[in-house]
């Protein structure tokens, strides 16, 4: 094809006038195949194109120009001043027009301009002017592409499910409150947890956990004023930056007002579910400088929030980085502890309520820990669960235990605590067949002991675990029962063979009828459901004479024995309790103090 830098070739210049006629026709015919086809080329071009001349009069314009600027053909037409055109085209210069420099690419006379239509369109020129004033200029429509362009550069930002600001933007908003606190504007940073949340997720699946978020998104929304952001940084976690009023007034009542607002019920597919929230709360400049700082001390004091019971506030204070710094020199110790084999048994006994035998015992961990001395579970199982740590530490209990009641009798049924982080991690059932295997303890000797709240986590997970066991053998009892939701669903739902009473229950039995009524209602329904029963806890001759003839089986507690050494535990199974009718203290057999 020709084009304007490739001329046709004419043919060379002739002597007689007749055929230089025909030279000079057939030099117009090629100018005009020329001609057409650069007009061609000018209609199809995706660009609007139009040239002036240097008086500023149109040379030429294609379809494109016209419809871009949707410009009659009258107002574009050979001739026309640029005035004229200008008069009919329609919208403004942009802001950026203004702003933005000519493209790099350009040449010394090119410049760049934006323009937005009155329909909201955006059109781009590239104006080139050539030393005699004429000039050329294309035109695109660059709405869709900015569309495109904003749309990326906000999912970027912003958090897909709810369209709050994401993390990046909270860092950048904490940014530019702390400068204006910097200038004495207040400032609070919120930072916010979901409470049972993942319940209903797993209860009524992720759709509905994501409609869940999307309508805490909007309650959030709704809370703030025009200059706090709100975002979402996690899961079922949010921030908001609140800026001015005063602090720390205005973050306090602000966070009650997402705690109520949040604790009001959700509708959901036709399903009513309640959560709620716990807020840690800090203020620049005060609780940080930086975001860094002002993050993590809000997580701090939203960790103390949740602890604290959720649903509720709390404000950051220097202890709590105290706090964690101990945690996390717990956390290392307990690390080495595992290798270090600083883990020890202690074995409590379980005693039948009629023939004063021990029926069964449990398993209780202690840490042998070289400076503090002997320390507690409830000083780090929750630290285990944490870390997961648990994990090898249950996997070391379950085969340990295994291993010592091998040489109790065949009556007698070991219990081991296990934590919902092992069912969880689809530990149980590996590592219990593993320590009946590598120890010979038959399964139904075995029995486990997990607390309510492990089949509020993961229902399905801890379910097929729980079935799967039973089928083996092993024997499932719920502990603490009383303390958690005891739904009587969970009984309906779940295996169980074994219900332990709690000794919140025991402590004021003797003079309480309506807990004595309580735990023979407990028995009566356990017995119904082919379950045995244990009053934990029992530490009196009072509260034992009170919870005796209430039909539990078995009776667990200090005043009968309490967690004691391995080879302690021999002596104390070897002799049964004789009761003492009527008032009933047992002969005592000196309780044993904790291995
Ligand atoms: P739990 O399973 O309910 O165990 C009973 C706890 O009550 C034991 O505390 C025991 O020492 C204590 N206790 C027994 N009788 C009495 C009594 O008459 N009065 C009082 N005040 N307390 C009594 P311990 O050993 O400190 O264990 C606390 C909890 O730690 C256990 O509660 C259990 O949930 C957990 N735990 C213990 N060992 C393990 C373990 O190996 N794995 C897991 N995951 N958790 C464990
Ligand atoms: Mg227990
Ligand atoms: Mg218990």
């Amino acid at each position: 094809m020709q084009c304007a830098d490739h001329p046709a070739e004419l043919p060379p210049a002739a002597a007689d006038p007749a055929s230089a006629a025909e030279q000079l026709q057939a030099q117009n015919l090629a100018l005009r195949n020329e001609l057409d086809l650069l007009r061609d080329a000018l209609e199809r071009m995706p660009h609007g194109m139009c040239a002036f001349d240097g008086q500023d009069r149109l040379v030429i314009a294609n379809a494109r120009y016209r419809k871009i600027w949707c410009l009659p053909d009258e107002v574009v037409r050979p001739g026309a001043t640029f005035r004229q055109i200008m008069d009919a085209t329609p919208g403004r210069e942009t802001a950026a027009s203004r702003s933005r420099p000519p493209p790099a690419s350009g040449s010394e006379g090119t410049r760049w301009r934006e323009w937005q239509l009155d329909d909201g369109r955006l059109v781009e020129v590239v104006v080139s002017r050539r030393a005699d004033g004429s000039c050329v200029a294309l035109h695109e429509d660059v709405t869709e592409q900015r569309q495109a362009q904003e749309r990326i550069n906000f999912l970027a930002r912003h958090d897909l499910l709810t369209g709050l600001p994401n993390r990046g933007v909270l860092r950048e908003e904490i940014e530019r409150a702390l400068v204006g606190n910097r200038r004495g504007e207040p400032m609070a940073l919120l930072c916010l947890d979901l409470d049972r949340f993942k319940p209903v997720n797993d209860t009524y699946g992720h759709a509905a956990g994501d409609a869940l978020l999307k309508q805490v998104a909007q309650r959030l929304r709704e809370c703030v004023r025009e200059a706090d952001v709100v975002a979402r940084v996690g899961g079922d976690e949010f921030a908001v930056v609140q800026r001015g009023g005063v602090q720390p007034a205005g973050s306090s009542s602000l966070a009650q007002r997402i705690i109520e607002v949040l604790c009001r019920p959700f509708e959901l597919e036709g399903h009513v579910v309640h959560i709620g929230t716990s807020v840690g709360i800090a203020l620049a400049p005060h609780d940080g400088e930086d975001p860094e700082t002002l993050q993590r001390n809000a997580d701090l004091a939203l960790y103390r929030a949740k602890s604290d019971g959720r649903g509720t506030l709390s404000y950051f204070e220097p202890e709590m980085n105290d706090r964690i710094e101990a945690r996390r020199g717990l956390e290392n110790e307990l690390r080495s502890a595992i290798n270090e084999r600083q883990f020890a048994l202690a074995y409590q006994p379980r005693f039948d309520l009629r023939s004063g035998q021990v029926v069964g015992v449990e398993a209780l961990l202690r840490w042998q820990h070289p400076k503090r001395g002997v320390v507690q579970p409830g000083d780090f199982i929750s630290l285990a669960e944490e870390t997961g740590l648990i994990l090898p530490m249950g996997r070391w209990v379950l085969e340990q235990a295994c291993r010592d009641a091998l040489s109790w009798p065949g009556h007698v049924t070991l219990s081991v605590n296990v934590s919902v982080v092992q069912f969880l991690h689809g530990a149980v059932l590996p590592d219990v067949m593993h320590a009946l295997a590598a120890t010979g303890l038959p399964a139904r000797r075995l029995e486990l002991e997990i607390t309510e709240s492990t089949m509020i986590k993961d229902t399905p997970t801890v379910l097929a675990a729980l079935h799967a066991l039973r089928d083996k053998g092993v024997r499932i009892a719920l502990d603490d029962f009383g303390t958690g939701f005891s739904s009587l669903s969970h009984l309906r739902s779940y295996p169980f063979d074994h219900l332990k009473i709690d000794r919140s229950f025991v402590r004021d039995a003797p003079e309480r009828p309506d807990l004595c009524a309580i735990i023979r209602g407990v028995a009566v329904l356990a017995e119904g459901m082919n379950m045995q029963t244990t009053i934990e806890g029992v530490e009196t001759a009072e509260q034992l004479r009170a919870v005796r003839p209430l039909g539990c089986g078995a009776v667990q507690g200090f005043l009968l024995g309490r967690p004691m050494p391995a080879a302690a535990l021999a002596g104390v199974i070897a002799k049964p309790t004789e009761w003492c009718e009527p008032c009933l203290p047992p002969q005592q057999q000196n309780p044993q103090r904790a291995g």
